[in-house]
């Protein structure tokens, strides 16, 4: 089911020029979006699937905390999760 997300943009109500207008909705327009890729890109990293382990390919996996990472976009660097879990079997751990 698709999802509404609201975004709150607080605007100066001082603009000396139509350029220094424009030079805000320019930059509000990338932070929008790499917030919009982050806030997206996480919640589709704790989506992902857990498939097997990499060193005894048993499916028997628990989370095991989290990094961020560093995802180059086209309108910037977008800081995401980078889940990463435990096997329950040999206790191997890795990045999903
Ligand atoms: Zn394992």
């Amino acid at each position: 089911m698709p999802k509404r997300i609201t975004v709150t943009i607080e605007v100066p109500d001082d603009f000396e020029s139509f350029d220094d207008l424009e030079q805000f909705v320019q930059l509000t327009g990338q932070q929008v979006k790499r917030k919009l890729c982050g806030q997206l890109g996480s919640e589709m990293a704790q989506r992902a699937p857990t498939g097997c382990c990499p060193k005894c390919e048993s499916p028997n996996m628990v989370g095991h905390g989290s990094t961020t990472r560093t995802m180059k976009t086209i309108f910037g660097d977008v800081e995401l999760p980078h889940p990463r879990q435990r096997c329950k079997e040999c206790r191997h751990t890795f990045f999903v």
